[in-house]
């Protein structure tokens, strides 16, 4: 059975007592709208861990003041829906003043040297908001293993550097992309899309197997490599590339030379709708 609690205090204490009885803690954080994305990583949970928390909060800090808080897709039941059928054991869903006793917080966790590039460059604060309420998760949860999608690469290294610089209790664990037949990464944002967008979408993951297929044949150089992913975006009809960017995975540097662990990572615009991909290269240094 899957349990709904909207506190601090009943959460924490489930999580607490799973430990005294020597069980490990699974904490998939989300915003909901949940999707077989988000089904994948409580699948990873439930497999490893003894109590199986999804937090569903939608996050108001992590939204900038002309993005779509207002209109981000909601739908508890759906969720716990799916939620019951991955086996979770918990439902954490609490209303913003349960998380955020005075909003904003006087204390912001801020991730230097990461968070200023690719989606830090276009949603301003953002990252700050997303390191603020995971920190604040794991804080409410304690000692657990933490599921993050690589669909937001830049995000998963984010909280990987932020866990590691405060000593926080946590394994973060990353979790593959999960993609329609057609190729586009799942995303509660697809909703917003139009069938004429919709059918098109599908040419932001066909642009990266495009660039895959270069550096599988050996290409090396990141600018040949972007030059191709800004070339198949282009061709597509109402897109607008927000960023195409190679970074190292960890630190989300740029780099000249694809070597050791490269991220290519693009945002793109489909009319009103932003949309994130990316894959991950694995190379001799
Ligand atoms: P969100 O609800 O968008 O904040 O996402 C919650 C978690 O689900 C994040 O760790 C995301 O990276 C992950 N996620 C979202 N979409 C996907 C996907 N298509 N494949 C894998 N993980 C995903």
């Amino acid at each position: 059975m899957t349990e709904v609690v909207s506190t601090v205090a009943s959460v924490r204490a489930a999580a607490d007592a799973a430990r005294v009885a020597g069980g490990t803690v699974g904490l998939v954080p989300t915003m909901g709208f949940l999707h077989a994305g988000h089904r994948s990583l409580m699948h990873a949970a439930r497999s490893e861990c003894d109590l199986v928390v999804v937090s569903v909060f939608v996050n108001p800090m992590q939204f900038g003041p002309n993005e779509d808080l207002d209109r981000y897709p909601r739908d508890l039941d759906g969720d716990l829906g799916a939620c019951a059928a991955e086996g979770v054991d918990l439902v954490f869903a609490p209303g913003v003043r349960e998380v955020y006793p005075e909003y904003p917080p006087a204390t912001v966790v801020h991730v230097e040297g990461l968070t200023e590039r690719l989606c830090g460059a276009s949603r301003p604060g953002h990252f700050d908001g997303v390191t603020t309420v995971v920190a604040k998760l794991f804080a409410i949860i304690g000692p657990c293993h933490a599921y993050f999608g690589e669909k937001d690469a830049q995000q998963l290294a984010v909280v990987r550097r932020m866990a590691l610089d405060l000593n926080l209790p946590v394994e973060v664990v990353g979790c593959p992309i999960v993609r329609e037949p057609d190729g586009l990464a799942l995303s509660s944002r697809n909703a917003y899309l139009t069938a004429t967008e919709r059918a098109v979408a599908p040419g932001i993951a066909r642009s990266l197997r495009a660039a895959s297929a270069a550096v599988d044949g050996g290409e090396r150089d990141a600018a040949v490599v972007i030059g191709l992913v800004r070339a198949a975006l282009d061709a597509i009809h109402g897109l607008d590339i927000d960023y195409v960017e190679c970074v190292d995975a960890d630190t989300i540097r740029p780099i000249e030379r694809l070597g050791g662990e490269v991220l290519l990572a693009v945002a793109v615009r489909l009319g009103q709708t932003r949309l994130i991909d990316n894959v991950r290269f694995r190379l001799a240094p």
